[in-house]
Protein backbone atom coordinates (compact mmCIF):
# COMPACT_ATOMS: atom_id res chain seq x y z
CA UNK A 1 0.00 0.00 0.00
CA UNK A 2 1.29 3.31 -0.96
CA UNK A 3 0.88 5.94 1.32
CA UNK A 4 -0.54 8.58 -0.27
CA UNK A 5 1.23 12.41 -0.50
CA UNK A 6 -0.50 15.78 -0.67
CA UNK A 7 1.51 18.67 -1.89
CA UNK A 8 0.37 22.00 -1.59
CA UNK A 9 2.52 24.67 -4.26
CA UNK A 10 1.98 27.82 -3.30
CA UNK A 11 4.22 29.41 -6.31
CA UNK A 12 4.76 33.06 -5.68
CA UNK A 13 2.25 33.56 -3.08
CA UNK A 14 2.05 35.04 0.18
CA UNK A 15 4.21 37.38 2.51
CA UNK A 16 6.13 35.81 5.63
CA UNK A 17 3.28 36.13 7.95
CA UNK A 18 0.53 35.17 6.29
CA UNK A 19 2.55 31.67 5.01
CA UNK A 20 3.17 31.47 9.10
CA UNK A 21 -0.63 31.92 9.82
CA UNK A 22 -1.52 29.23 7.80
CA UNK A 23 1.03 26.67 8.81
CA UNK A 24 0.54 27.32 12.68
CA UNK A 25 -3.28 27.25 11.57
CA UNK A 26 -3.02 23.99 10.37
CA UNK A 27 -0.82 22.45 11.71
CA UNK A 28 -2.81 20.56 14.87
CA UNK A 29 -5.31 19.76 12.00
CA UNK A 30 -3.59 17.71 9.80
CA UNK A 31 -3.80 14.00 10.19
CA UNK A 32 -0.98 11.79 11.47
CA UNK A 33 1.96 11.05 9.27
CA UNK A 34 1.05 7.16 8.94
CA UNK A 35 -2.13 7.94 7.15
CA UNK A 36 -1.17 10.50 4.95
CA UNK A 37 1.84 12.95 4.46
CA UNK A 38 1.29 16.67 4.27
CA UNK A 39 3.61 18.84 2.56
CA UNK A 40 3.33 22.61 2.29
CA UNK A 41 5.59 23.76 -0.85
CA UNK A 42 6.98 27.29 0.01
CA UNK A 43 9.13 30.28 -1.32
CA UNK A 44 12.60 30.18 0.25
CA UNK A 45 12.12 33.40 2.16
CA UNK A 46 9.26 31.65 4.24
CA UNK A 47 11.56 28.66 4.94
CA UNK A 48 13.48 29.50 7.71
CA UNK A 49 10.09 30.01 9.70
CA UNK A 50 8.12 27.25 8.05
CA UNK A 51 9.96 24.49 9.01
CA UNK A 52 10.70 25.56 12.99
CA UNK A 53 6.96 25.88 12.65
CA UNK A 54 5.83 22.43 11.76
CA UNK A 55 8.19 20.55 13.38
CA UNK A 56 6.68 18.09 15.92
CA UNK A 57 3.94 17.89 13.62
CA UNK A 58 2.69 16.20 10.79
CA UNK A 59 3.16 18.89 8.62
CA UNK A 60 6.38 18.67 5.77
CA UNK A 61 8.01 21.46 4.33
CA UNK A 62 8.97 21.60 0.95
CA UNK A 63 11.09 24.26 -1.13
CA UNK A 64 9.88 24.72 -4.53
CA UNK A 65 13.17 24.61 -6.44
CA UNK A 66 16.83 24.58 -5.81
CA UNK A 67 20.49 24.43 -7.99
CA UNK A 68 22.37 21.00 -7.83
CA UNK A 69 25.94 22.51 -6.70
CA UNK A 70 26.59 22.44 -3.07
CA UNK A 71 27.83 26.38 -2.99
CA UNK A 72 29.90 29.01 -5.13
CA UNK A 73 29.50 31.42 -7.81
CA UNK A 74 25.52 31.03 -8.54
CA UNK A 75 23.85 34.72 -7.84
CA UNK A 76 20.49 34.30 -6.83
CA UNK A 77 20.61 30.58 -6.28
CA UNK A 78 20.05 28.48 -3.52
CA UNK A 79 21.75 25.11 -3.17
CA UNK A 80 20.72 21.66 -1.89
CA UNK A 81 22.78 21.78 1.26
CA UNK A 82 21.19 25.24 2.18
CA UNK A 83 18.04 23.29 2.15
CA UNK A 84 18.92 20.67 4.41
CA UNK A 85 20.10 22.48 6.68
CA UNK A 86 17.06 24.06 7.59
CA UNK A 87 15.86 20.58 7.53
CA UNK A 88 13.24 21.56 4.65
CA UNK A 89 12.10 17.78 3.80
CA UNK A 90 10.86 18.00 0.43
CA UNK A 91 11.79 19.92 -3.00
CA UNK A 92 9.37 20.74 -6.14
CA UNK A 93 11.69 19.90 -9.38
CA UNK A 94 11.41 20.76 -12.63
CA UNK A 95 7.66 21.94 -12.73
CA UNK A 96 6.91 23.16 -15.86
CA UNK A 97 6.78 26.33 -14.92
CA UNK A 98 10.59 26.39 -14.63
CA UNK A 99 10.95 24.37 -17.47
CA UNK A 100 9.01 26.93 -18.99
CA UNK A 101 10.27 30.01 -18.03
CA UNK A 102 13.51 29.05 -16.33
CA UNK A 103 15.69 27.04 -18.84
CA UNK A 104 14.99 24.06 -16.68
CA UNK A 105 16.37 20.66 -18.91
CA UNK A 106 15.71 16.90 -18.28
CA UNK A 107 19.69 17.29 -17.68
CA UNK A 108 19.02 19.88 -15.21
CA UNK A 109 16.25 18.05 -13.07
CA UNK A 110 18.36 14.74 -13.07
CA UNK A 111 21.35 16.66 -11.79
CA UNK A 112 18.44 18.29 -9.19
CA UNK A 113 17.41 15.16 -8.67
CA UNK A 114 20.50 13.37 -7.52
CA UNK A 115 21.34 16.08 -6.00
CA UNK A 116 18.42 15.99 -3.99
CA UNK A 117 19.11 12.93 -2.58
CA UNK A 118 22.70 13.51 -1.33
CA UNK A 119 21.49 16.07 1.12
CA UNK A 120 18.32 14.30 2.85
CA UNK A 121 15.94 15.91 0.51
CA UNK A 122 12.75 13.93 -1.27
CA UNK A 123 12.36 15.30 -4.48
CA UNK A 124 8.83 15.93 -6.29
CA UNK A 125 9.88 15.53 -9.91
CA UNK A 126 7.20 16.87 -12.20
CA UNK A 127 6.48 15.65 -15.58
CA UNK A 128 3.91 16.86 -18.72
CA UNK A 129 2.82 17.45 -21.72
CA UNK A 130 1.60 20.59 -23.56
CA UNK A 131 -1.61 20.63 -25.40
CA UNK A 132 -0.10 20.72 -28.88
CA UNK A 133 1.42 17.18 -27.49
CA UNK A 134 -1.60 15.77 -26.09
CA UNK A 135 -2.99 16.83 -29.44
CA UNK A 136 -0.29 15.06 -31.10
CA UNK A 137 -0.82 12.12 -29.52
CA UNK A 138 2.74 12.46 -28.32
CA UNK A 139 1.55 12.59 -24.52
CA UNK A 140 3.24 8.80 -23.08
CA UNK A 141 6.10 9.12 -25.20
CA UNK A 142 7.07 12.72 -24.08
CA UNK A 143 6.51 12.02 -20.65
CA UNK A 144 8.17 8.51 -20.37
CA UNK A 145 11.44 10.13 -22.23
CA UNK A 146 11.29 12.93 -19.06
CA UNK A 147 10.82 10.40 -16.68
CA UNK A 148 13.68 8.20 -17.72
CA UNK A 149 15.83 11.42 -18.13
CA UNK A 150 14.66 12.13 -14.30
CA UNK A 151 15.69 9.10 -12.47
CA UNK A 152 18.84 8.16 -14.67
CA UNK A 153 21.70 6.91 -12.21
CA UNK A 154 19.46 7.25 -9.00
CA UNK A 155 19.55 3.56 -7.32
CA UNK A 156 16.79 1.02 -6.25
CA UNK A 157 16.47 2.50 -2.85
CA UNK A 158 16.04 6.58 -4.02
CA UNK A 159 13.96 5.38 -7.08
CA UNK A 160 11.36 3.76 -4.19
CA UNK A 161 11.59 7.54 -2.27
CA UNK A 162 11.21 9.72 -5.69
CA UNK A 163 7.21 11.33 -6.12
CA UNK A 164 7.09 11.68 -9.52
CA UNK A 165 4.20 14.74 -9.95
CA UNK A 166 2.06 14.09 -13.51
CA UNK A 167 1.02 17.53 -14.55
CA UNK A 168 -0.61 18.15 -18.12
CA UNK A 169 0.43 21.42 -18.72
CA UNK A 170 -2.90 22.17 -20.35
CA UNK A 171 -4.68 21.76 -16.56
CA UNK A 172 -2.16 23.67 -14.55
CA UNK A 173 -4.10 26.80 -13.41
CA UNK A 174 -6.69 26.87 -16.11
CA UNK A 175 -9.40 25.24 -14.03
CA UNK A 176 -9.38 22.45 -16.90
CA UNK A 177 -8.49 19.17 -14.69
CA UNK A 178 -7.33 15.85 -16.93
CA UNK A 179 -10.36 13.73 -16.08
CA UNK A 180 -9.73 10.75 -13.74
CA UNK A 181 -9.24 8.04 -16.54
CA UNK A 182 -6.39 10.74 -18.96
CA UNK A 183 -4.94 10.92 -15.56
CA UNK A 184 -4.39 7.86 -14.50
CA UNK A 185 -3.92 6.60 -17.91
CA UNK A 186 -0.63 8.59 -17.83
CA UNK A 187 0.28 7.79 -14.48
CA UNK A 188 0.02 4.00 -14.83
CA UNK A 189 2.18 4.46 -17.89
CA UNK A 190 4.71 5.99 -15.69
CA UNK A 191 4.44 3.07 -13.41
CA UNK A 192 5.71 1.53 -15.77
CA UNK A 193 8.26 3.22 -17.58
CA UNK A 194 9.70 2.74 -13.67
CA UNK A 195 9.24 -0.50 -13.93
CA UNK A 196 11.07 -1.03 -16.84
CA UNK A 197 13.81 1.36 -15.83
CA UNK A 198 14.27 -0.49 -11.93
CA UNK A 199 11.90 -3.43 -11.82
CA UNK A 200 8.89 -4.47 -9.91
CA UNK A 201 9.57 -3.41 -6.06
CA UNK A 202 10.50 0.19 -7.32
CA UNK A 203 7.49 0.56 -9.28
CA UNK A 204 4.85 -0.44 -7.09
CA UNK A 205 6.70 1.58 -4.06
CA UNK A 206 7.18 4.77 -6.16
CA UNK A 207 4.52 7.48 -5.60
CA UNK A 208 3.06 9.46 -8.36
CA UNK A 209 0.50 12.39 -8.19
CA UNK A 210 -1.41 14.42 -10.12
CA UNK A 211 -1.53 18.04 -10.54
CA UNK A 212 -3.38 20.39 -12.53
CA UNK A 213 -6.30 22.04 -11.13
CA UNK A 214 -7.01 20.13 -8.57
CA UNK A 215 -9.74 20.78 -5.78
CA UNK A 216 -12.25 19.31 -2.66
CA UNK A 217 -14.51 19.20 -5.44
CA UNK A 218 -12.18 16.69 -7.65
CA UNK A 219 -9.50 15.02 -5.45
CA UNK A 220 -11.66 12.18 -4.24
CA UNK A 221 -12.37 10.84 -7.20
CA UNK A 222 -8.92 11.32 -8.64
CA UNK A 223 -7.15 9.42 -5.24
CA UNK A 224 -9.44 6.58 -6.18
CA UNK A 225 -7.60 6.17 -9.56
CA UNK A 226 -5.54 2.50 -9.59
CA UNK A 227 -2.37 4.74 -10.28
CA UNK A 228 -2.63 8.00 -8.09
CA UNK A 229 -1.15 8.51 -5.04
CA UNK A 230 -1.53 11.50 -4.32
CA UNK A 231 -1.74 15.53 -5.41
CA UNK A 232 0.31 18.97 -6.25
CA UNK A 233 -2.03 21.41 -5.81
CA UNK A 234 -1.53 25.24 -6.89
CA UNK A 235 -4.20 26.97 -6.39
CA UNK A 236 -6.46 25.52 -4.15
CA UNK A 237 -3.51 25.10 -1.65
CA UNK A 238 -3.38 28.74 -0.93
CA UNK A 239 -6.56 28.44 1.91
CA UNK A 240 -5.56 26.74 4.81
CA UNK A 241 -9.52 25.47 4.79
CA UNK A 242 -9.78 23.79 1.02
CA UNK A 243 -5.81 22.61 1.66
CA UNK A 244 -7.06 21.13 4.61
CA UNK A 245 -10.17 19.04 2.94
CA UNK A 246 -7.55 17.88 0.19
CA UNK A 247 -5.38 16.42 2.90
CA UNK A 248 -8.58 15.04 4.18
CA UNK A 249 -9.25 13.06 1.29
CA UNK A 250 -6.33 11.70 1.33
CA UNK A 251 -6.58 9.77 4.54
P1 LIG B 1 -2.97 24.36 -10.01
O1 LIG B 1 -1.36 24.20 -10.09
O2 LIG B 1 -3.43 23.42 -8.95
O3 LIG B 1 -3.18 25.80 -9.67
O4 LIG B 1 -3.49 23.98 -11.36
C1 LIG B 1 -0.76 22.93 -9.97
C2 LIG B 1 0.73 23.05 -10.04
O5 LIG B 1 1.23 23.83 -10.87
O6 LIG B 1 1.46 22.38 -9.28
Amino acid sequence: MRKPIIAGNWKMNKLVAEGARFVVDIREKVPSGDEVDTVVCAPFVHLPFLTEAAREYHVQIGAQNMHYEESGAFTGEVSPQMLEDLLVDYVIIGHSERRQYYNETDETVNKKTLAAFENNLNPIVCVGETLEQRDNNETMSFVEGQVRQALDGLTEEQAKQVVIAYEPIWAIGTGRTATSEQANEVCAHIRKVVKDQFGEDVSEAVRIQYGGSVKPANIEELLGMSDIDGALVGGASLKEEDFLKLVEAGQ
